[in-house]
């Protein structure tokens, strides 16, 4: 552990109890493809407050800690990481229901949790996200969507910290696009969010909700690790589509391999390391170039253990 990163945690500890740590902690335990090396101190926020505080102090000690939520879009390596993590998904998770069909919700809350919450309020809207494994700060980083929903039709306001100072962020400020926002492109962490909804019947919002997810059942490999689709959507094109029509389907190396359920995804067997996948990803991606002429790009965050860590 570094000086620096030693000082940030003599200084949680005497500061803020209530923030937890852990050191020299195993990526693979905090991610949905169960990869990445371990980080010499993963810090825990207890709250929105809790989550500014750490980030200013890491400002201050000149760190540039990885952020993550749910881990479900990271691809870590398994090599040592030289910058801390702060994970926002235990804490951070309150919803509170606001007039004119608004929900104001922490970013660590799980997408899941944030559809129930909506539909026991009676408003639709997020059900397209009820079966993202993610939370809402890394869906808000990746406007993430589904089924015909993304993250920018609903996200009225979000709440950022960025270099020393909370800000709030309005509409087009989010800068969301395809699978990308103002997180992607300039960092800042989104402390908690507004959506704004719109009235609907509970029963009816539990249903689409229930067929979204069978639906998922029926075309993802969820019974194995993935970090869900490994590439964008090219332009004019469906990665999944291209990636079959050039025969990879099971195409592997190691411990990962195209999944056969479905091309879009890489999937380990449990025992893939992060060569493993970049293998199967670079040649896929050769494959695809050299038969379609489409240049996919990785839809997966790729952490490596050197650094400085994307904030
Ligand atoms: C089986 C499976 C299915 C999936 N299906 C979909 C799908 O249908 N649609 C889709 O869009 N995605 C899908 N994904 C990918 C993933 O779930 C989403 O991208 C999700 O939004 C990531 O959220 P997370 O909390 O896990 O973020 P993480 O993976 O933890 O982080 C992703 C990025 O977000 C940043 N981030 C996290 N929290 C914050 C914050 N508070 N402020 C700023 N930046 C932050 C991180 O630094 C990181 O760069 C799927 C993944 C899996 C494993």
């Amino acid at each position: 552990m570094t000086d620096r990163i030693a000082a940030a945690e003599r200084t949680i500890r005497e500061r803020w109890p209530d923030v937890r740590l852990l050191t020299d902690e195993p990526m693979s335990r905090h991610t949905s493809f169960r990869i990445g090396g371990p980080a010499p101190l993963l810090i825990i926020p207890s709250g929105p407050e809790s989550l500014e505080s750490v980030c200013r102090l890491m400002d201050g000690l000149e760190l540039r800690p990885l952020l993550i939520g749910n881990g479900s879009d990271l691809l870590v390596e398994d090599r040592p990481l030289s910058f801390p993590v702060i994970q926002t998904h235990s804490g951070n998770e309150a919803a509170r229901l606001l007039p004119g069909g608004r929900i104001e919700a922490g970013c660590g809350i799980t997408l899941a949790r944030l559809a129930c919450f909506a539909r026991d309020c009676g408003l639709t809207g997020l059900e397209f996200a009820h079966g993202i494994p993610g939370t809402l700060g890394g869906a808000l980083f990746m406007n993430a969507g589904a089924y015909g929903g993304e993250m920018i039709q609903v996200t009225e306001q979000t709440s950022v910290y960025a270099d020393g100072s909370v800000f709030t962020l309005s509409g087009d400020e989010h800068g969301f696009g395809y699978r990308k926002s103002r997180f992607s492109e300039q960092g800042g962490v989104a402390l908690s969010s507004v959506l704004r909804l719109s009235p609907g019947d509970p029963e009816a919002i539990g249903s689409t909700m229930e067929e979204l997810a069978s639906r998922r059942r029926a075309s993802q490999p969820l019974e194995y690790p993935s970090a869900g689709s490994t590439f964008k959507r090219p332009a004019g094109a469906y990665a999944a589509a291209l990636i079959d029509q050039c025969g990879l389907k099971g195409w592997s190396c190691g411990g990962a391999r195209v999944s056969e359920k479905h091309a879009g995804f890489v999937i380990s067997d449990g025992t893939a390391g992060f060569d493993d996948v970049m293998a199967v990803m670079d040649h896929v991606r050769e494959v695809v170039l050299r038969e379609t002429g489409f240049s996919l790009e990785p839809e997966v965050r790729i952490i490596r253990a050197s650094g400085p860590a994307p904030v």
